[in-house]
């Protein structure tokens, strides 16, 4: 039996020892969602810490930030506690605050001290715009002309980033360097390890952003005793569209003055004193900024028990073998229709899609979404495909690769512009 049959996918899924999670998540009839890695689907678990959350509102009025079944007054430390472990860090090194934007401009506002003439940020030139806005007002609101002062590492394929290079432009002018943990087109996995013991050597701060990353990959954030980390927890982690996001503060830097002061991030015994004196919380809580999203945290308590269930080394490894079936297949069926595999194949450095290339990609996108395929198109040529591991199931990926052949051999994609739609 070949690898390219359907009996082979489905003794795949038989095999799959996360298997069992699938039903937890609504997935529609007639249609296959590969776009988790943009926002992740909504679980039954989700949904029940969401309703029992609108139910404490109910019931409780004012006394749910103390009383109910998730009393909100502890929340995001409650579920910092269960996300640590999926970066790699201790309980209080983790809040569950903002969004990723916010979390950025909260921690460059904290960890940015330029002096001297140590004043230049790194970053590089594919990551995601927001970060490269919120870096670029940051260095306005110091009075230094992001031109000279933001160093964006260049690439030298279009895809993905050498490490060297980013480790060439850690001059003795630089104060922090910000990277994606994981390339949002390409997919690209950077070596987070090596890059925080290059900026160390130099006295270079660094801090990662997990959106990509976090739910997907495992992380060690403490033992690679980076400096601070920030990301969403809506896309691989199922919170729900806008759910709140995530820091991590390495506890050597416990004490900082944060940036953005606000009331939440004060100490807990202490906040409801209302003084004008800020006395921030001695760990990763002094971050928070003002009243948490209540209820767009919610759902994150029930999504977050199936990560502790299915434990994120088998997510990963999940991830791993239906992404490489996935390039196996495409390499097999789409070889002759002008397709290129645009991330790194070798495990280390690949996250949790497959970033597929094609110069009609926008199209393509479009025929995939007639045929109930759900994958985002990513300007000019990318089409992201993302197979999760918690309901991804190896048929699914072998239903898409077969769409994928009719649309190329039929050409059904000439009906649409090559133009992309306003979200995806
Ligand atoms: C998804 C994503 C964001 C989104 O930021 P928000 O503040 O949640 O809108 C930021 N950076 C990267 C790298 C992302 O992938």
């Amino acid at each position: 039996m070949t690898k390219s049959t359907l009996e082979y996918a489905k003794q795949l899924d038989e095999r799959d020892t996360l298997r069992r999670f699938r039903e937890e998540f609504y997935l529609q009839p007639g249609s296959i969602y590969m776009d988790g890695n943009s926002l992740g689907l909504l679980s039954k678990r989700a949904e029940r810490t969401l309703f029992e959350s609108v139910e404490d509102w109910k019931k409780y009025g004012i006394d749910g930030w103390t009383q109910g079944q998730h009393p909100w007054f502890e929340l995001s430390e409650r579920l910092a506690e269960m996300l640590a472990p999926l970066v790699g860090a201790r309980a209080d090194e983790v809040i569950v605050t903002g969004s990723t934007t916010v979390n950025l401009h909260q921690l460059v506002a904290t960890f940015y001290q330029p002096e001297g003439k140590r004043t230049k940020i790194v970053a590089d030139e594919l990551n995601f715009p927001t970060d490269i806005y919120a870096l670029k007002s940051q260095l306005r609101i110091h009075g230094f002309d992001p031109e000279h002062h933001l160093i964006e590492v260049k690439s030298r394929d279009g895809r993905t980033i050498e490490e060297e290079d980013i480790i060439t432009a850690m001059s003795d002018e630089v104060a922090l360097v910000i990277l994606p943990t994981v390339q949002y087109r390409s997919g690209q996995l950077l070596d987070m390890k090596r890059l925080t013991d290059e900026a160390h050597k130099r006295g270079i701060l660094i801090g990662f952003d997990g959106c990509h990353s976090v739910g997907s990959i495992p992380h060690a954030f403490s033992d690679w005793d980076v400096d601070f980390a920030y990301w969403c927890n809506y896309k691989y982690l199922n919170g729900g569209p806008g759910g709140v996001g995530g820091l991590y503060v390495n506890r050597k830097h416990f004490g900082a003055e944060p940036g953005l002061a606000g009331w939440f991030g004060s100490r807990k015994d202490v906040q409801f004193d209302l003084l004008h004196t800020f006395t921030p919380a001695d760990n990763a809580g002094a971050y928070q900024i003002g009243t948490p999203h209540v209820l767009s945290m919610a759902p994150l308590l029930g999504s977050l028990e199936m990560f502790a269930e299915a434990g994120m080394e088998q997510i990963r490894k999940k991830s791993l073998e239906i992404n490489e079936y996935f390039m196996e297949l495409i390499d097999a069926e789409l070889a002759d229709f002008g397709f290129e595999i645009g991330n790194l194949r070798d495990d280390v450095r690949r996250g949790g899609h497959v970033c597929l290339e094609h110069l009609e990609a926008a199209r393509i996108c479009k025929s995939l979404k007639e045929h109930g395929v759900i994958p985002d198109f990513r300007a000019p040529n990318v089409i992201r495909l993302a197979p999760i591991a918690l309901y991804t199931s190896y048929e699914d990926v072998w239903n898409v690769v077969q769409i994928l052949k009719e649309i190329m051999d039929e050409k059904q994609y000439e009906k649409y512009t090559n133009e992309r739609e306003t979200v995806a």
